[in-house]
């Protein structure tokens, strides 16, 4: 893997993703490309603090790095990187982690993530879809409908192929709403988990931990589980 690097990232735009305006992308040109993985992350350096955040888009478009970033209340990064002018730098070190692809071991992946966990999940199912023919089941939770975004990334994944397939659950669902209900972890059902099967799980702790235990009990061995945890 790539050793991370220290770079500087110019802000050259920004839009806010969803209706509801917790969660907005922003586009990074970096001074210096260093090949990554899809599913990686970079950290952001400010004041001698670092905050993560996944790489969006597949690393073929370096120098340009795409982020999804919620707003998080009280927030340092997330602040700073909504209201920082366009144009400006901030440094960066990159790339980060393991929560990657695994076409060698697996032929059937199953991405499941809450909230902003879906932005590593997405360049991972983006490269499955186009350098392998495996199987994709992608499992997406978030609270409200106008929390959503990527609407269109999402029909097109799921018409991508037919053995791929798209679920979106809402945990507080508005009355129009005729998708899936409820936490992640009540569609555990809808997964083909077996042997074959990669698992990657991105997001809070508690559902990673809820995840892991009915994945467990399932029978799924923990070497088939990648998991990225987002925040407490
Ligand atoms: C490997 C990795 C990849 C990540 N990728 C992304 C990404 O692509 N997009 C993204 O938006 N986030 C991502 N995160 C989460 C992000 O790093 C954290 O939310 C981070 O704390 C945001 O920094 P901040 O300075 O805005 O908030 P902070 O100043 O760090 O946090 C302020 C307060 O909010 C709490 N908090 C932080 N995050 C959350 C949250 N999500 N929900 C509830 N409370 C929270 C903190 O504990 C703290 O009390 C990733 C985290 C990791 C570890």
């Amino acid at each position: 893997m790539q050793k991370p690097i220290h770079t500087l990232a110019r802000i050259i735009a920004r839009r806010i993703a969803d209706e509801g305006g917790k969660y907005f992308e922003l586009l990074f040109e970096v001074a210096e490309a260093a090949p990554y993985l899809p599913g990686q992350y970079l950290n952001v350096v400010l004041d001698g603090q670092r905050r993560s955040f996944s790489i969006v888009n597949l690393p073929e478009e370096l120098p340009r790095i795409e982020l999804l970033i919620e707003r998080i209340p009280g927030g340092i990064a997330s602040r700073y990187l909504a209201e920082a002018p366009l144009l400006s730098s901030v440094e960066i070190v990159y790339p980060f982690g393991r929560l990657v692809p695994q076409a060698e071991n697996a032929e059937h992946h199953i991405l499941v993530g809450t909230g902003s966990g879906i932005a590593s999940l997405r360049p991972i199912a983006e490269w499955l879809i186009r350098n392998t023919n495996h199987s994709i089941q992608l499992l997406w939770g978030l609270r409200y409908r106008q929390n959503l975004f990527w609407q269109d990334w999402l029909e097109r994944l799921q018409s991508s192929r037919a053995n791929v397939s798209v679920m979106v659950t809402l945990t507080q669902p508005d009355k129009e709403w005729s998708g899936f209900r409820g936490r992640v972890t009540e569609h555990v059902g809808a997964l083909r988990l077996g042997e074959k099967a990669a698992v990657y799980l991105c997001g809070g702790k508690p559902m990673l931990d809820d995840m892991r235990q009915l994945l467990k009990a399932a029978g799924v061995p923990s070497a088939q589980i990648l998991t990225e945890q987002f925040h407490l």
